[in-house]
């Protein structure tokens, strides 16, 4: 399954590891627990990431091993890059900048249906849960026995990537892979409790503010909101604090589909776009040059909030009335 991989990994001495900008605890959990993997085949491996982890998020490196991607702290001369978590080259920020300007070898481990098979060695498994669970299949593959840091990490991409379980992504499989890591060390309850709990006061009144303004279309079949740069600021919250709203919107009875306008930079917005059930989420960001899953996509857009809902909510509402945003069977 990941024999690619394997070559790549035993054919090159020195790693980076990375993934997407904007990292979610599936994608810091990922890049963490494969350059654990790959030191623990015997090579040295750092983590760079475009963006820093968000505060929120800093229990799952523990010991602080993610470094940001800066003027300094960048992939060597004699090292060679494994990005995880990550559908497109877009979505690897300065990072893939770099690597477009000074190509090396790189290879990608993911499970996003939409990934571009961009990288030179790609293992790309839809079906998956989350890319850390492709991960623990790697361990296996390479006879690495599960040590409590790894573990940890797994277990939190594999908790957060199916919202606890939660979605359909979750089968009998990613249940028993999460049983090995619990075996292993992965602490379910701590980690559970720093992802769920310990809310900045900041996040839950933006929380308030963003229901007050919750618009709701088609008998409430649609339902969106959006979110400013003055409303984070002045909430003091950042991006990771948004992190959840959609899925919360996604959990109103009747809701079809669920759409975040988040102003990232001025004249840019982040499109967050959620389904539940027949609503090919992935298909709908596809239209606004973004990636995701069936029921979990996103796209960032070049426009302010008023010239992105007038181009994606016309969108929605078509889908949910014409179903026309239908394709293959889910992944
Ligand atoms: P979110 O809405 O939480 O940012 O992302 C939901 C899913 O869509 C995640 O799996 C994420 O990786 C993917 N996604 C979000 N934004 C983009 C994007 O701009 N491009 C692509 N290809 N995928 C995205
Ligand atoms: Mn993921």
């Amino acid at each position: 399954m990941f024999e690619q991989l394997t070559e790549f990994v035993d054919r090159h001495e020195k790693f980076v590891t990375s993934t997407h900008v904007n990292p979610d605890c599936d994608a810091l959990g990922s890049a963490l627990g494969m350059a654990l993997l790959i030191e623990a085949r015997g090579k040295p491996a750092r983590i760079i990431n475009s963006d820093p982890t968000p505060e929120r998020f800093a229990f799952v490196d523990p010991n602080s091993r993610i470094q940001t991607f800066s003027g300094t702290v960048r992939p060597e001369q004699d090292e060679v890059v494994v990005v995880v978590d990550v559908g497109d080259l877009k979505r690897l920020g300065s990072l893939g900048d770099f690597l477009s300007e000074n190509p090396r070898p790189f290879a990608c481990v993911d499970h996003h249906k939409s990934n571009t098979g961009f990288a030179e060695v790609n293992i790309v498994q839809p079906k998956a849960c989350a890319t850390g669970l492709m991960l623990a299949d790697l361990a296996t593959e390479w006879g690495i026995a599960l040590f409590p840091e790894l573990a940890s990490a797994l277990y939190v991409a594999i908790y957060t990537d199916t919202g606890g379980f939660r979605f359909s992504n979750t089968d009998a499989k990613t249940l028993r892979v999460a049983a090995d890591l619990v075996e292993a060390g992965a602490e379910a309850s701590s980690l559970a409790t720093a992802f769920h709990e310990n809310m900045p006061m900041g996040r839950v009144r933006l929380f308030g503010h963003v229901l007050d303004n919750l618009h709701v279309e088609e008998d409430g079949k649609i339902v969106w909101v959006t979110v400013t740069l003055e409303e984070m600021e002045s909430h003091g919250c950042d991006r990771s604090d948004i992190e959840g709203f959609i899925e919360y919107m996604r959990g109103i009875a009747g809701v079809e589909v669920a759409v975040l306008f988040r102003e990232a930079e001025p004249g840019k917005t982040k499109l967050s776009f959620r389904s539940l059930k027949d609503i090919d989420c992935s298909l709908l960001a596809a239209k606004f040059s973004g990636g995701g899953h069936y029921h979990a996509a996103g796209a960032t857009v070049d426009e302010g909030l008023e010239g992105t809902k007038a181009k994606v909510l016309p969108e929605i509402r078509t889908a949910v009335r014409d179903g026309k945003v239908q394709s293959e069977p889910r992944a």
